[in-house]
């Protein structure tokens, strides 16, 4: 008896379950389809509206990860001239700022013709080390050259005038260049002369300067 009243019940349930489900079943297609209805009609807005933001997004995280892995090797500026370089002669320590070539390295400037064989240079060193070289000294104005002499102990710095950084034809190098038993000292003195780049015999020994390398403004070209 309480078995069969609760089958009868657990029946009836189901029927009664059945009605409305199907009701609210059709209710939510119905109102599906009314939705669609109107997103189908004005899709313009809602469509224009979601992606303006998401390139805007994309856009700022692509650059960074693209970046990373293959970096692009920097090119010498347009107006570097590296032909007329050498025509024009000044005084070492007084090369107007607008006659030299900024390098990629920020605030670093060379003579054009040592800029441009730098950039070169510098696209090896990035294709081997996967980044660019690291310049600490470039082209030093007389002030600077002058500075430097009083301040470095006796010998470290050429007196005003004398040094190869006067000419614009200098770099001091870091990231592990400064040491000459490091790989990137042993690559650069491997490969810089066919860029036009040397580590003069002097910086061997007398003062030892492993950082510093000069271009061969003698070579060919
Ligand atoms: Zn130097």
């Amino acid at each position: 008896m309480p078995g069969r009243h609760f089958r009868k019940n657990r029946h009836l349930s189901k029927n009664r379950y059945l009605a409305p489900m199907s009701g609210v079943v059709l209710a939510g297609a119905l109102a599906g389809s009314l939705a669609v209805a109107p997103m189908d009609g004005g899709s313009g807005n809602p469509d224009e509206t979601r992606p303006v933001p998401a390139p805007v997004h994309r856009a700022e995280k692509a650059p960074a990860h693209r970046a990373e892995p293959e970096p692009e090797p920097s090119k010498p500026p347009a107006d570097c001239k590296p032909s007329k370089a050498k025509e024009r002669e000044y005084t070492n320590g007084r090369i107007p700022v607008d006659e030299l070539c900024p390098l990629p390295q920020q605030g670093e400037l060379l003579r054009a013709d040592a800029a441009v064989a730098f950039y070169k240079l510098n696209a090896a060193y990035q294709e081997r080390f996967g980044e660019e070289m690291q310049v600490n000294s470039s082209y030093r104005d007389r002030d600077k050259q002058a500075e430097l002499y009083e301040r470095m102990p006796a010998g470290m710095a050429a007196p005003p005038g004398t040094s190869n950084h006067g000419n614009g034809l200098a770099l001091d190098l870091g990231d592990g260049v400064q040491n000459g038993d490091s790989p990137k000292f042993k690559w650069l003195e491997k490969n810089s002369e066919k860029y036009g780049w040397i580590h003069p015999d002097w910086a061997y020994s007398n003062p030892y300067e492993p950082w510093h390398w000069e271009f061969d403004a003698g070579q060919s070209d």
